[in-house]
C-alpha cells in the first residue's frame, strides 16, 4: 500500500494508517438525486486501510466492473483515539481535515442494494478511497462553514459547504465512536452533496477546499 498521512507540503504525518469511517447519506440533495429515503438512523460503513491512496498527481479506477463514481468528500484525520466520545469530546481529537473521493462502483452498489447485500465490494475496494494532504485543525477556524468543490475535465460537477451536512462533524464522529472506536490515524469520511457521476481514465480533476488548496489530479 503506497499510501501515508501527508500534510499539503506534502510532509508525512507521524500517525498510523487506518480505516476509514463514511456516512452515506448527509447531504440532503444527495439524497435526493439518489432518490433515497431519509432514514433517522444514520447509515454508516467502513472502507479498510488497503482503500486509501494518494489523490494526486493521479489515481486508478477499476475497469470492467460499470459505472464508477465521483463522491467528493470532507475527510477528518483522527489524531487520537474516541470511544462512545460526547459531541464536545470529538473537536480535540482531530488532527485535521482534507478532501477525499469516496470512489463509488454505482452499477455494483445498486445491484447489491436489490440484493440487500452489504455493500464493500462496491465501496471498499483497494484504491477506492484517493485522500489529498491534510490541513490542520488549529488553521482551519470555522470547519462546519467550508465550501468545497470538484472539477472535472473543466467543468463543475460537485459543490458544496459543510454547514448544508445533516448531522455535523462533532455529532457525527460522536454517533460513530458508539459504534466503532476511532483510532489514531482513523480517517472520517462526512458524505456527499449532490452531483455524483461517472469517472473515466484521462478525467482530469480539480478538488478545492475553501481557500486551503486546490488540488489537480488526475484518472490513470
Ligand atoms: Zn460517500
Amino acid at each position: 500500500m503506497n499510501y501515508s498521512h501527508q500534510q499539503r507540503d506534502s510532509s508525512t504525518i507521524s500517525l498510523p494508517v487506518g480505516k476509514v469511517v463514511c456516512i452515506g447519506q448527509n447531504y440532503q440533495d444527495h439524497i435526493a438525486e439518489m432518490q433515497s429515503k431519509t432514514a433517522a438512523e444514520p447509515l454508516f460503513f467502513i472502507k479498510p486501510a488497503t482503500a486509501l491512496c494518494p489523490l494526486a498527481p493521479a489515481f486508478a479506477i477499476p475497469a470492467g466492473r460499470g459505472a464508477v463514481h465521483n463522491e467528493l468528500e470532507i475527510a477528518v484525520l483522527i489524531g487520537k483515539s474516541l470511544t462512545q466520545a460526547l459531541p464536545e469530546q470529538v473537536a480535540e481529537a482531530i488532527w485535521g481535515y482534507s478532501l477525499a473521493l469516496d470512489l463509488t462502483l454505482r452499477d455494483v452498489q445498486a445491484n447489491l442494494k436489490q440484493l440487500g447485500r452489504p455493500w464493500e465490494i462496491a465501496k471498499g475496494f483497494d484504491g477506492a478511497c484517493p485522500v489529498a494532504g491534510f490541513v490542520p485543525a488549529a488553521d482551519i477556524a470555522h470547519p462546519q462553514q467550508l465550501d468545497f468543490s470538484l472539477t472535472v475535465n473543466g467543468s463543475r460537477r460537485q459543490q458544496g459547504n459543510s454547514a448544508n451536512m445533516i448531522r455535523g462533524i462533532s455529532q457525527l464522529i460522536s454517533e460513530m465512536s458508539h459504534h466503532f472506536t476511532l483510532l489514531a490515524g482513523d480517517i472520517v469520511l462526512t458524505g456527499t452533496p449532490a452531483g455524483v457521476g461517472p469517472l473515466h481514465k484521462g478525467d482530469e480533476l480539480q478538488l478545492q477546499l475553501a481557500d486551503y488548496f486546490t488540488v489537480t489530479t488526475r484518472v490513470s
